[in-house]
C-alpha cells in the first residue's frame, strides 16, 4: 500500500487561503488600510490605477516594521496582534489572523518599504508569488508603504472573474467608506487614476459623515446615545423623510469594526414603522462599544459577520433607542426639550449572575373578587424599575415635571407682550394650584406654568408599562404573581410545543403555565395585569406564538409591546393620587411624547395662544 497524503507546500496553501481573504482589489485595500490603522497611523493615503487591477498603493505613517519583521510579515499566521488564545477574546485590532499579507503576496507582485522611528533607514522587500526577489536598505519616511501590482497574475480564473472597472471601483469605495467612517480621527485620501476622490481630514464623527456624503447630511441626522450595562450605542440615524428607495447608507460598527447584521438592521428599521414608506431604507451610522469577550469576530474570514452573546437584548435596546431618537426628533417645535435622555444601565448589572425567575405567591389573590390595587401604576413610594436601574433616569427632578413643558420665553421678541401674558399665566396657576381633572375617563388635563396640558392616560400607561417591562426584561425576570384559579386554555399538541419554544422568554416576562391534556393551565402572571385582562393576555400570546410572520428575535419585543397595550387598557380608578402618580411616572420615561405603539401621549397649549 502506498501513501497518498501530502502536506501542501506553503505557496500553494497561501494561494488557497488567498481565495478566501482576497476576492478582488477592494479586499486588498481593506486589508492594507486596516493594517495601517492597527499600526497606529494618523494619515493613510490610498492610490489606485484601473480600479486596483494595475496598482494598489497604500502609504501610512504608522509604527513601521523592523528589518526582520518586514520579512516575516509575509509568512502565513505571522501576526503581532495575537499572542495567546485568550487574546482572541479581547481583540482591539482589525487583524489577528496573520493571513492577509501572506495571501496578497501569493497572488500578486508586492513592493513594501517600511521604517520604524528608531531606525534611520527603511527596509524594502520585493516579493512575487510568495518568493522574495529583493531585500534592500533604502531611505524613506517613518511608516509603511505597500504597492500591489498585477493582482491575480498567477490565478487567471480570478483575474478573468473581475468585473468592469466601474464595478470594482464601487467595491473599493464601499470598503474605503466602511473604514473611514469607523475612524474619523484618521486623515484619509483616495486617489483613482490620478484623480483625487476623497480627502478626509481628521475630525469627529458628524463631520466625517458630512465630509463623505455631503453638506446636506448635516440636517438629516438625529444623534443617538444609548448607554446600557450590555452595550453602548452612539451615532446617528437618518430622519425618516430622507430614507432612500435603495439600501443606502446603513452602517453598523462594533468596537470600530464594520459589520453586517440583518437582525439588528431589522431592529433599527422597524423602529421607523409608520414614519416612512414601507419600501424605504433609512440611513444609520451606529457604533457599538461592547466587551470584546461577548462577541465573536472569528466567524467569517473577512470578518463582516459577528456573533453577539447578547443579541436579543441588543435588539431590544437598538429598537427602543432608535424609537427614542426619532421621538425626540418628532417633537412639537414650540416646546423646550432640553432634557437629555438616555438609557443608563449600571455596568455592574451585567456582572451579576442571571437570576432565575421566581414566583411570589399571593394567597389572598382571587381573580373573582374585586381586584386589589396591583396595577403598574403603584403609589409613588414604589420605585419604578426604570428609575431603580437608572434606565433613563431623568436629570430633572421628576417632581417638577411641570417645568419640562414650559415654553421658553423669547426675551428679545415681544418682551412686553410676553410679560403681561406671563403674569396672567402665573395668576391662573396660583388659582388652580396646578389642578388636574379627568375628562371622558381618559384624558387628564393639567395646568402648567405656560398653559394647559392634556395627557392621554391609556397612551401614557402604555409607555410607562412598556418601559418598565422592557427594562426588567433586559436585566432581570419580571415579578410573577400566582393566581388561585389558573386559566385553562385549550391548545393542540403542536401548539403546546410551540409555546414551549418560547418558555424561557415568557417566564422571564412573568408568565408560567403547566401543560395539561387539553392545553395549558396558566397560573403565573406578571403583576401589572388586572384580573379581567388575564384571558386576553393569554390569547394574545397565543396569537403571537402562532404567527409565523413574526421573526423569532422580534418575539420578545412584540410580547412586551402587546402586553403593555393590554395592561394599559385596564380600567383604573383615577383618583387624585393615581393621577399625580401617572404624571410623575410618565415624566420619568425617557420618551414621554409617544406611546410605544406610536400613539400620541400629550398635547399642550400655551395660554397666550388661546386668547
Ligand atoms: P494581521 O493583520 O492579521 O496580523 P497581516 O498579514 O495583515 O496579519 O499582517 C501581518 C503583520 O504584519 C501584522 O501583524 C503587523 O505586525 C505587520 N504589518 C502589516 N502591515 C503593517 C503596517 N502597515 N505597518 C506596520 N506593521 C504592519
Ligand atoms: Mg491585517
Amino acid at each position: 500500500m502506498s501513501e497518498i497524503i501530502r502536506i501542501l507546500p506553503d505557496h500553494i496553501a497561501n494561494q488557497i487561503a488567498a481565495g478566501e481573504v482576497i476576492q478582488r482589489p477592494a479586499s486588498v485595500i481593506k486589508e492594507l488600510v486596516e493594517n495601517a490603522i492597527d499600526a497606529g497611523a494618523s494619515k493613510i493615503d490610498v492610490f489606485i490605477k484601473d480600479a486596483g487591477k494595475t496598482l494598489i498603493h497604500v502609504v501610512d505613517n504608522g509604527i513601521g516594521m523592523s528589518e526582520i519583521d518586514a520579512r516575516v510579515c509575509f509568512d502565513r499566521h505571522a501576526t503581532s496582534k495575537l499572542k495567546s488564545a485568550e487574546d482572541l477574546f479581547a481583540l482591539q485590532t482589525k487583524g489577528f489572523r496573520g493571513e492577509a499579507l501572506a495571501s496578497i503576496a501569493a497572488i500578486a507582485h508586492v513592493d513594501m518599504v517600511t521604517r520604524q522611528d528608531s531606525s534611520d533607514v527603511a527596509t524594502k522587500i520585493v516579493i512575487e508569488g510568495s518568493k522574495v526577489v529583493e531585500q534592500t536598505v533604502v531611505s524613506a519616511p517613518i511608516g509603511t508603504s505597500f504597492s500591489i501590482k498585477n493582482l491575480f497574475f498567477n490565478v487567471p480564473a480570478r483575474r478573468n472573474f473581475l468585473k468592469s472597472e466601474a464595478v470594482e471601483f464601487a467595491h473599493i469605495e464601499d470598503e474605503f467608506l466602511r473604514i473611514v467612517l469607523a475612524h474619523p480621527s484618521v486623515h484619509f485620501t483616495l486617489t483613482h487614476n490620478d484623480v483625487n476622490k476623497y480627502t478626509l481630514p481628521a475630525s469627529n464623527l458628524r463631520k466625517r459623515i458630512v465630509d463623505v456624503f455631503g453638506r446636506n447630511y448635516n440636517d438629516r441626522l438625529v444623534p443617538i446615545e444609548v448607554v446600557t450595562g450590555i452595550i453602548t450605542v452612539v451615532g446617528f440615524i437618518g430622519k425618516p423623510e430622507f430614507a432612500r428607495k435603495s439600501r443606502g447608507e446603513q452602517y453598523l460598527f462594533v468596537n470600530n469594526r464594520f459589520f453586517k447584521d440583518t437582525y439588528f438592521n431589522h431592529a433599527i428599521v422597524s423602529a421607523y414603522d409608520n414614519l416612512m414608506a414601507s419600501k424605504a431604507f433609512p440611513s444609520y451610522f451606529l457604533y457599538f462599544e461592547i466587551d470584546p469577550a461577548t462577541i465573536d469576530v472569528n466567524v467569517h474570514p473577512t470578518k463582516t459577520e459577528i456573533k453577539f452573546e447578547h443579541d436579543k437584548e441588543i435588539y431590544a435596546i437598538l429598537k427602543s433607542g432608535t424609537k427614542q431618537g426619532l421621538g425626540k426628533f418628532n417633537i412639537v417645535p414650540t416646546l423646550d426639550f432640553e432634557q437629555e435622555t438616555s438609557f443608563d444601565l449600571p455596568w455592574d448589572m451585567m456582572n451579576k449572575p442571571a437570576v432565575e425567575p421566581s414566583i411570589r405567591v399571593n394567597p389572598n389573590y382571587n381573580p373573582f373578587q374585586s381586584a386589589p390595587p396591583k396595577s403598574a401604576i403603584k403609589s409613588s413610594g414604589a420605585s419604578p424599575a426604570l428609575q431603580n436601574l437608572g434606565f433613563g433616569a431623568p436629570k430633572v427632578d421628576p417632581a417638577s415635571w411641570e417645568n419640562f413643558y414650559d415654553v421658553e420665553e423669547d426675551e428679545e421678541q415681544e418682551q412686553e407682550v410676553q410679560q403681561s401674558k406671563l403674569l396672567e399665566v402665573e395668576e391662573v396657576e396660583e388659582v388652580s394650584k396646578r389642578s388636574k381633572f379627568l375628562v371622558h375617563g381618559q384624558i387628564l388635563y393639567s395646568t402648567v406654568k405656560s398653559g394647559l396640558m392634556a395627557i392621554h392616560t391609556v397612551a401614557a400607561q402604555e409607555r410607562i408599562i412598556y418601559d418598565e417591562i422592557m427594562s426588567s426584561f433586559i436585566l432581570q425576570p419580571i415579578e410573577s404573581q400566582q393566581i388561585l384559579f389558573p386559566i385553562d386554555y385549550a391548545l393542540s399538541r403542536a401548539d403546546i410545543e410551540l409555546w414551549g419554544s418560547y418558555q424561557k422568554t415568557l417566564n422571564q416576562l412573568g408568565f408560567f403555565w403547566e401543560v395539561s391534556d387539553t392545553g395549558i393551565s396558566m397560573y403565573g402572571f406578571p403583576n401589572y395585569f388586572q384580573e379581567t385582562e388575564l384571558l386576553s393576555a393569554v390569547s394574545l400570546i397565543d396569537q403571537q406564538v402562532k404567527d409565523d410572520q413574526i421573526d423569532k428575535g422580534e418575539m420578545a419585543h412584540n410580547f412586551i409591546l402587546s402586553m403593555s397595550s393590554v395592561a394599559a387598557r385596564g380600567k383604573r380608578d383615577w383618583d387624585e393620587e393615581a393621577c399625580s402618580n401617572l404624571l410623575e411616572r410618565l415624566f420619568q420615561c425617557p420618551e414621554h411624547q409617544y406611546a410605544p405603539s406610536g400613539a400620541k401621549i400629550l398635547a399642550s397649549v400655551n395660554a397666550q395662544d388661546l386668547f
